[in-house]
């Protein structure tokens, strides 16, 4: 049987460094419901990116814990662990291969109901249409450029697809043309309900629409509150 995470996030007195000299987290404990948008800001090298690679298991905690669920991360099975948490990174966007393939990354057996269905949910159904060959189109080919904005949707198709219980977001820095951003802004609402998310965020409509917004620096957090309240 499949297990099923719910998505309760906890980080417990974690301690974390790149080496043994330096300390990027001193002693980190975060409690995370179920369910809850948390979005992360904070000065350049405050830690958030470290915060998100620990809860994606690149890397372990030197002391203390990440646990799913009340599971440690280092007892969950790989596989348990990749269909359960689910990271979008600005980097890893896009890879040689056709819309459809990029769509379906995350789930390889998906029929293309289910992408055309992934594609629908987000808002990125009619630019893809519109392409030479649609979800056929080669991304790296001429003619198959996609633009920052619809890349980003495209990696939300497959987050969408890949339905994991929570979902962590390194919200992309390159500005967007004002009706790109509002499609964006849509297709994360979209995306994140229902699910645990933790984002990076870069944005202050993605601010907005966060349950909890904390502000991190020197690997501690300085702020826990909601939106309103800051
Ligand atoms: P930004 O807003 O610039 O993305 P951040 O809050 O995401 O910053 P992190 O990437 O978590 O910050 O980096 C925290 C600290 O850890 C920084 O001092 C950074 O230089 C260091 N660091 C990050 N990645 C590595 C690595 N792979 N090896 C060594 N040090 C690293
Ligand atoms: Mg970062």
């Amino acid at each position: 049987d499949l297990w099923t995470s719910r998505g309760h996030i906890r980080f417990d007195g974690v301690r974390f460094g790149y080496n043994a000299a330096t300390t990027i987290l001193p002693d980190f404990t975060l409690d995370i419901p179920a369910g809850q948008t948390i979005a992360l800001v904070g000065t350049t090298g405050a830690g958030k990116s470290t915060l998100a690679k620990l809860v994606s298991r690149f890397y372990d905690p030197t002391e203390g814990s990440v646990t799913l669920d009340d599971i440690d991360l280092r007892r969950l099975h790989p596989k348990d662990l990749r269909r359960a948490i689910v990271m979008v990174t600005q980097e890893a966007y896009l890879f040689s291969g056709t819309v459809a393939d990029n769509i379906a990354l995350g789930k390889p057996d998906a029929t293309m109901d289910e992408i055309r269905a992934a594609a629908r949910a987000v808002g990125a159904d009619t630019f893809i249409e519109a392409l030479p060959d649609g979800y056929d189109t080669d991304v790296n080919k001429r003619g198959g450029r996609v633009s920052a904005g619809q890349r980003q949707l495209i990696s939300f198709a497959r987050a969408f697809l890949a339905d994991p219980a929570v979902l962590i977001l390194d919200e992309a820095t390159a500005s967007l043309d004002m009706p790109s951003e509002r499609m964006i802004q849509d297709a994360l609402q979209t995306l994140l309900a229902d699910r645990t998310a933790i984002i990076i965020a870069h944005r202050l409509s993605t601010v907005a629409i966060a349950d909890r917004v904390l502000v991190m620096e020197h690997g501690r957090i300085i702020e826990d509150d909601t939106p309103a309240e800051l």
